[in-house]
């Protein structure tokens, strides 16, 4: 089973004429409103290809919290272990303007109560692995890579944002998944910087002695374990909203090391259905069903 430990939010999205300037305020009457947040959004991948899913994470006790509830259900993840606080479910403000320019705010609410302790009285299953991501306090986020190693988990962790988290954590877990930013800023705090996403690959792999994978956008996604090296190609898409995507590939990733393929197949499914996801507006809602992979990768280029 899969536990995905992280962050859910509430998106409101108000396509404006022009983006507010200090002082002033814009009228419009397009308000969407959508679940999201990284945790959130990677559980839902993961289900959507077909993985059994349950997530921990923490909303309000406002209607957005069963809104987001709601959603996780909906698209086939155990929301049973949310868990609700007294702030309120997390939110952002994004404005989006004619030309496609944005500004956003989070509130992060109730993510920021998230305590290790939920993932510590989850009741144990088989074969567990763990996803987690930054968007939840790090020092709860380092408790449970902890707790899930002793437990004897495989823990899959997504470093964004990339905020710090002590190096014992990082080389703690199994596959360590990161954008170019990202694995640029781990390489500096990491003190081994280097230019170009091969080089930061390798250092990554060396540093912390485990597997790293980097995504790379339109090119794909890259990996090392030790010495050796694996590359997935992006499948070209006219890409209309990569919301998301980046948050499908780790999902899809986690999922398909569950089913037990290899970590370059794993990667390239992963790779594949990010791409997917980058064909429809929004996040949860432009991830790809089993299927749509399936059909995908056998017309997808070879490695
Ligand atoms: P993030 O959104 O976290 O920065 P990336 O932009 O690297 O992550 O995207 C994650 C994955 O989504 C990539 O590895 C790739 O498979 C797919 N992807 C992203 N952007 C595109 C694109 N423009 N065309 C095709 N696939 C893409």
């Amino acid at each position: 089973m899969l536990t995905v430990f992280g962050s859910i939010n509430v998106d409101l999205t108000f396509r404006v004429p022009h983006l507010p300037r200090v002082g002033e305020t814009v009228l419009t009457r397009s308000l969407s409103r959508a679940v999201g947040g990284k945790g959130a959004n990677q559980a839902a991948a993961a289900a959507r290809d077909g993985a059994e899913t349950r997530f921990i994470g923490c909303v309000g006790e406002d209607g957005f919290g069963a809104m987001a509830r709601a959603a996780l259900a909906d698209i086939g993840v155990d929301a049973s272990l949310v868990q609700t606080t007294a702030e309120a479910t997390g939110l952002a403000a994004v404005w989006v303007d004619a030309e496609g320019h944005n500004q956003i705010a989070v509130a992060s609410g109730a993510n920021g109560t998230l305590r290790a302790t939920a993932f510590a009285a989850a009741p144990t299953v088989p074969n567990e692995h763990v996803v987690l991501q930054m968007e939840t306090p790090a020092d709860q986020v380092a408790a449970v890579i902890d707790t899930a190693k002793r437990r004897g988990a495989i823990v899959i962790l997504n470093l964004a944002p990339a905020l710090p988290l002590p190096a014992a954590a990082l080389r703690a877990v199994d596959v360590l998944v990161l954008n170019e930013q990202e694995a640029a800023v781990v390489c500096g705090v990491l003190g081994c910087r280097r230019e170009g996403a091969q080089e930061q690959l390798a250092a990554l792999a060396a540093e912390l002695a485990t597997t790293i994978i980097i995504t790379l956008g339109a090119a794909g996604a890259i990996g090392a374990a030790g010495a050796a090296r694996w590359r997935a190609p992006a499948l070209p898409v006219a890409a209309v909203d990569t919301t998301g995507a980046g948050d499908c590939f780790v999902g899809v990733l986690a999922a398909a090391m569950l089913r037990g393929l290899t970590l370059p197949a794993a990667t390239r499914r992963a790779a594949v259905a990010g791409s997917l996801a980058c064909t429809i507006v929004g996040a949860m809602p432009s991830f790809p069903g089993r299927a749509s992979i399936e059909a995908a990768l056998a017309g997808a280029p070879q490695l």
